[in-house]
This record gives C-alpha cells, sequence and structure tokens, in this order.
C-alpha cells in the first residue's frame, strides 16, 4: 500500500538521522514496585529509542509492563533505575512540576477508560490541558471546538461524558490529547473498552494524527490492534522481546522542544479555579446545601449573638448614662455605728447640705426610702417612697412631666406633698384621670399630689424606675419612716472633667463630718465601667458559644472536602497526567472549600442579621455593628481556608499514577 511504499522508500535515511535525534530514549530502566516489605520488579532494563513521527505499538500479555512503562514514558512515574532522556535532557533529576510541564507540553494521554471529568461538558474536557498551559480562554474555547469538529463532534460540545458513547467518549479523550499539541500521543489500550468498529476507528484516527506528524505510541495487548502501527515492540515480563527498530516516519518534523516558561496569570489561574469549584459544587448541590449549613448556622450565630450581647451592653451604658455621666453616689456602708441593710444610721440630711457648699457641686440630693402602701379611693398600691429634696430633678436629669415637684419652701416647711411615678399613677387612677390636686394616702398620712415625673423605665438593673412616689425628706423623714437618716446622697457636679477632684474634696469632708470613712463614694463613669465589662464578659460567652459552631462547621469542610479529594482522585489523577502543577490541584481545593465557606458566610451573614433584627423586633434590644459581621465573615473564610488546607493539600501530593488507578 501506500504507507508500505513511504516506508521502503524513506527508511534508510530517516533511521540515519533518527539516531541522531531520538526523542525518547530509556537505557537500563527498571521499575520495582514495593508494596510493605514486598518488592516486586516489574521492569527488567528497558533500553528503547523512539524517534518523532514514528507510530509504535508497544504489545503484550496482561501483567507484562506495558502500562508500568507507558506510565515512565509519559513522565507520570519514574524509573527506579536507568535513565530517560527527553530530546537529549535527563529528565531523572526533574521535580514533579517540571515533569507536569513535560506532560502538558510534549504529552497527550489516551487512556483505556477515556478519564473524562464527568461534570464536565466535552469542550471543558478537551478545554483541561490549555488551563494548565495558560491559554486564553477564548482562543482555548476556540481551539477546544474546532478539534471536536475534526473529531466528528461538532453536535456534541455540550454534552456531558455519560451522554456520549463510549467511541464518542475517546475522541473526546483524543481531542484532549491533542488540546496543547499533543507532540507525543500516549494511548493506553485506547481500544479496550470499545466495541470492533468503534476501536478500528479510534486506531484510523491514530493513524492519521501519525502521518500529521505526531508521534503515536499505543499499548495494546492486541496483535490485531498493534497491526496498526508501524513499529511494533513486543514486551512480555518486563523485557523487550522484539523491536524491530525505528519505523516509517521516523524523524518526522522534529518536534519543538518544550520551552518550559510559565505563561500564566495568577489571576487567570484563580478564575479557572473558581469556575473549576462552581462546577464541582453544583454537581452535589444537596451536599454542598449540608455544607453551606454548617457555616451558615456559625457565622449567623456569631453575628446574632454578639447583635444581642451588643444590645444588652448598649441598653445598660444608655440607661447608666441616661442618669448623667456628672454623678456621685455616696452610700453609707457599715461602721462602728451600722445599722440593718440599708438602713445604715450614719448620714444625715446636713452632710448633703455640707457637700452642697463643696466647689464644683450642683446639688446634693439627700434620698432615703422605704415600702409604703399609697391608696387613693378605693385602691390600694405598694409602692417605694424615696424622701429627697428640691434638686432631685435637677442632679438625676429626671424632670416632672406635670405639674412641679416640691419647692425648698416645701422641704422647710414640712409639706405633706407628693410627686408620683407614672407606674403608680397607672395603678391608683386606673381611670386615667388627672391625678393633681387629689390627695393620697401613704402609711396613713394624707399627702397632696402637686405632680408627675416623666416616665424612666426600667433600671440598669431591670427595675422598674418609675415605680415609685417622692415626698419631701423632711416631711417622709418625721412622718413615714420615723427618721432622718439617708439612704444615699446623689452629688451632681458642674463640670465633669473635675468629677475626679470634686470626689475627693467631697469625701475628705465626709470624713472629717464622721471621723470615720463609713461611707462608699462612687462615680458613675466607674460604675458604668464596671457594667461595661460584665455586660463584655456575656458578648464574650456568647460569642465564643457561637464561634463553637462555626469551628463546627469548618470541620463539615474538612469532612467534605477530604471526601472530595477521595472521590474525585481520578480526576486528580487525569489533571496530572494533563500538566496540572501541584499548586494547580492544591488551589483548585482549596478554592472549592472557601467558595463554600465565602457562600455560606455570606448568607450567614445575612440570616444572622435577619435574626437578631427578628429579635430586636420581639423587644430584645440589639446592636449592629460591622465589627462582628466582618469577624464571623472573616472566620468562615478563614475556616475555609484552614479546614480546606488539608484535603487540598493531601490532593496535591497524590502519585499522578496511583490517582489515575484508584478507583
Ligand atoms: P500491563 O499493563 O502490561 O497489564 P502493568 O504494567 O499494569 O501490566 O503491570 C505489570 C505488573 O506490575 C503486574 O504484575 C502488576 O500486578 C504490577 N503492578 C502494576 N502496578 C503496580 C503497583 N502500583 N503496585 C504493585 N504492583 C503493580
Ligand atoms: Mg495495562
Amino acid at each position: 500500500m501506500k504507507i508500505d511504499t513511504e516506508l521502503n522508500a524513506s527508511a534508510p535515511a530517516v533511521l540515519e538521522r533518527a539516531n541522531t535525534a531520538s526523542l525518547i530514549e530509556l537505557a537500563g530502566v527498571t521499575k520495582t514496585y514495593r508494596t510493605g516489605d514486598l518488592a516486586v520488579e516489574v521492569l527488567h532494563g528497558i533500553d528503547l529509542a523512539l524517534y518523532p513521527g514514528e507510530f509504535v505499538a508497544i504489545v503484550g500479555a496482561s501483567g507484562s509492563g506495558k502500562s508500568t512503562l507507558m506510565n515512565i514514558l509519559g513522565c507520570l512515574d519514574r524509573p527506579t533505575t536507568g535513565s530517560y532522556r527527553f530530546m537529549g535532557e535527563d529528565v531523572s533529576s526533574f521535580g514533579r512540576d517540571e515533569l507536569a510541564r513535560l506532560r502538558r507540553e510534549a504529552f497527550g494521554f489516551v487512556f483505556q477508560s477515556y478519564n473524562l471529568i464527568g461534570g464536565a461538558t466535552a469542550t471543558q474536557n478537551v478545554e483541561i490541558p490549555a488551563i494548565y498551559a495558560g491559554t486564553a480562554p477564548a482562543k482555548r474555547r476556540e481551539r477546544a471546538e474546532a478539534l471536536l469538529r475534526t473529531l466528528g463532534l461538532a453536535d456534541r460540545l455540550e454534552h456531558k461524558p455519560n451522554q456520549l458513547s463510549g467511541g464518542q467518549q475517546q475522541r473526546v479523550s483524543i481531542a484532549r490529547a491533542l488540546m496543547n499539541g499533543g507532540q507525543i500521543i500516549l494511548a493506553d489500550e485506547p481500544t479496550g473498552a470499545l466495541d470492533s468498529r468503534s476501536g478500528v476507528e479510534v486506531m484510523a484516527l491514530l493513524n492519521e494524527l501519525s502521518r500529521k506528524g505526531h508521534t503515536v505510541i499505543v499499548i495494546t495487548h492486541s496483535q490485531e490492534v498493534a497491526q496498526h502501527a508501524h513499529r511494533v515492540i513486543e514486551i512480555r515480563d518486563g523485557v523487550i522481546v522484539s523491536d524491530p527498530g525505528p519505523g516509517a516516519r521516523a524523524g518526522g518534523p522534529i518536534a519543538e522542544r518544550p520551552h518550559g516558561h510559565d505563561t500564566r496569570s495568577p489571576l487567570g489561574a484563580l478564575v479557572e479555579a473558581a469556575k473549576a469549584a462552581g462546577r464541582a459544587l453544583r454537581s452535589n448541590l444537596f451536599r454542598t446545601a449540608l455544607t453551606l449549613l454548617g457555616i451558615v448556622i456559625g457565622v449567623g450565630s456569631v453575628i446574632a449573638m454578639l447583635a444581642v450581647g451588643d444590645g444588652a451592653k448598649q441598653a445598660v451604658v444608655d440607661r447608666i448614662s441616661g442618669m448623667g455621666t456628672n454623678l456621685l453616689l455616696i452610700r453609707p456602708v457599715a461602721g462602728n455605728r451600722g445599722g440593718m441593710g440599708g438602713s445604715i444610721a450614719t448620714m444625715t440630711p446636713d452632710d448633703a447640705e455640707a457637700i452642697a457648699a463643696v466647689p464644683n457641686v450642683l446639688a446634693a440630693v439627700p434620698e432615703l426610702g422605704g415600702n409604703v402602701t399609697a391608696r387613693f379611693g378605693n385602691m390600694d398600691y405598694q409602692t417605694q417612697a424615696t424622701s429627697t429634696s428640691a434638686e432631685f430633678p435637677l442632679a438625676r436629669n429626671w424632670p416632672v412631666a406635670r405639674g412641679i415637684f416640691f419647692s425648698r419652701a416645701d422641704v422647710r416647711s414640712y409639706a405633706p406633698v407628693v410627686v408620683l411615678g407614672t407606674t403608680v399613677v397607672s395603678n391608683l387612677f386606673p381611670d386615667g384621670s388627672d391625678p393633681i390636686g387629689r390627695h393620697v394616702v401613704l402609711n396613713n398620712v394624707l399627702f397632696q399630689v402637686i405632680g408627675v415625673m416623666g416616665d424612666r423605665g426600667a433600671s440598669p438593673q431591670g427595675a422598674d424606675q418609675d415605680d415609685v412616689v417622692f415626698v419631701p425628706y423632711t416631711t417622709g423623714g418625721l412622718r413615714l419612716f420615723g427618721q432622718r437618716f439617708l439612704r444615699n446622697i446623689t452629688v451632681a457636679v458642674d463640670d465633669v472633667a473635675r468629677i475626679d477632684e470634686t470626689q475627693d474634696a467631697v469625701s475628705k469632708l465626709l470624713e472629717v463630718r464622721h471621723r470615720t470613712a463609713d461611707f462608699q463614694i462612687r462615680n458613675m463613669a466607674s460604675l458604668l465601667e464596671t457594667a461595661t465589662a460584665t455586660q463584655n464578659t456575656l458578648t464574650i460567652l456568647l460569642g465564643s458559644i457561637a464561634a463553637i459552631s462555626l469551628l463546627v462547621g469548618g470541620i463539615g469542610v474538612m469532612n467534605i472536602m477530604l471526601v472530595n479529594v477521595t472521590e474525585r482522585t481520578r480526576e486528580i489523577g487525569v489533571r496530572m497526567a494533563t500538566g496540572a502543577r501541584m499548586r494547580d490541584i492544591m488551589q483548585q481545593f482549596l478554592t472549592e472549600a472557601m467558595a463554600v465557606s465565602a457562600l455560606g458566610g455570606l448568607i450567614g451573614v445575612a440570616g444572622g442579621l435577619g435574626a437578631a433584627a427578628l429579635i430586636g423586633a420581639l423587644g430584645t434590644p440589639v446592636k449592629f455593628s460591622i465589627f462582628p459581621v466582618a469577624l464571623a465573615f472573616g472566620c468562615a473564610f478563614a475556616t475555609g481556608l484552614i479546614f480546606g488546607y488539608m484535603p487540598a493539600r493531601k490532593a496535591a501530593g497524590l502519585d499522578p499514577v496511583v490517582a489515575l488507578a484508584s478507583e
């Protein structure tokens, strides 16, 4: 036939040239597999020279070492001993990524089981080697489609592997082998899984490639398939038993030496990794959703918990500062003249008057109090009475809402007047009638209502501050409590900047007056500090509980990524065979983990804010701030990075041969 004449005509000249320009040269190559203590030598000193443009078949019985040889030829595996020269260069010193570069630029693999990536379309599968070579997306796609068209798959571009016949899948895998040029096509039993007609088609295709100048190496157990090749090398039990030497077209177009520099932009690589991650995550939506859920709950709870914690803190701070930050609170403490509980008999209204004369003191308000029964008509109500001075509304920054507060004159004259808190008003006057001017009875003493205080709400401790009535301390001391010792004195200072100085002065004055420090004096600023510290502890507690759930979510991500790596070991092998570097694989799985975490983080942020808003709507104070949101999202992202790292490293560290051989 035509091929024969060609062969006869050109062989001698080619041989001469081929001797000087072998493409691949193996010398004394052995391969020993070690499993545990057992070492089995599978190849026993292979010497083999392959020349550009050859169409070679390596034929032998099953188990004779053909695949082992092919893996070595294709730089997927290294010889145990012996040398491998690729275009004259010894590759035994090459690192993993350098071997990956050789595979990417020089080799194209065709496998018995096609090894297409399940979730990707025909075009996407063909594009893979070009991704690792850094070809621009548009160019890559164009070439992939052109190759598929040439191979008769014009109407199957967007089909997934499981929508294609075996013969079609094998053609897709041939297109993939050609994507980066496919100078050398290595086909391991390419027809092994095909019916005879498809098998013949595939061999014809390989023949044609060889005619176009590709070096084609087919590995087969079938003499019949081997006959398609121009040089049939027979291997038996790891030894080459026959080799006719360089055959037809050897020395055809001299291959271009792989250039070897990396043309990819890091950003492009990242975009590719993100796309692959998206595809992988979409291919198992339910699993992705469950993994997401862990992160969503983690991030959401961190945000909601911190919002609640911060809200509680803010509420306390608001209430305390609402009382005024210019206040000093003086309480008697049990001294040598100590009494019982809250009524320690040391401080008197005279102390308050003396304090009022200290510089920078705006007002010093005495307070004594106790339980009283308030009665109006047939309504009875248990409440607190506070006996105080006319300056109370000023010092406490708590004005009356209606009527008036009692005056200094009222205090001096022991006037039986009362100012009611709103809670007391609503209990004594449930019909909403105006209490001002009415008379109420407090502990059997008649008082005239002259005012109603403004609404104050709950105290920092949660008590209702409006459940109170105010009477002049003179009247209260004499007629309600029968004693004039104070519960506390509230001092309002004029200039807050000098509050410490004033506090010292007041403290000294009282010590002199009492001849002992039988009181405690605190300013609102320090009270605020204490309360804030308490609330911070609470927030940290809530936050750490939430952080634990984020950690659990992260472990979920790691778990699923490990499963992913295991499940897709074969895919990793394919990617490595097509030239993926370690970091490409690493990046792919890390990106996947981070995509899950980041997406979970985003949904979690939305969910957490929503939950916090709901809690807020139900009446619990919440406070939104950017910090917890950034923190939680950042944590989710970091979780992906940290927990994705181990699986990704595991994937990247896989041996290409082992990965390809996995189920
Ligand atoms: P062929 O492709 O010719 O059928 P292989 O190269 O796959 O043969 O295998 C050759 C021999 O090496 C076989 O006996 C096989 O059991 C053994 N072998 C192949 N791969 C491994 C491995 N990873 N570990 C241990 N033994 C292996
Ligand atoms: Mg085999």
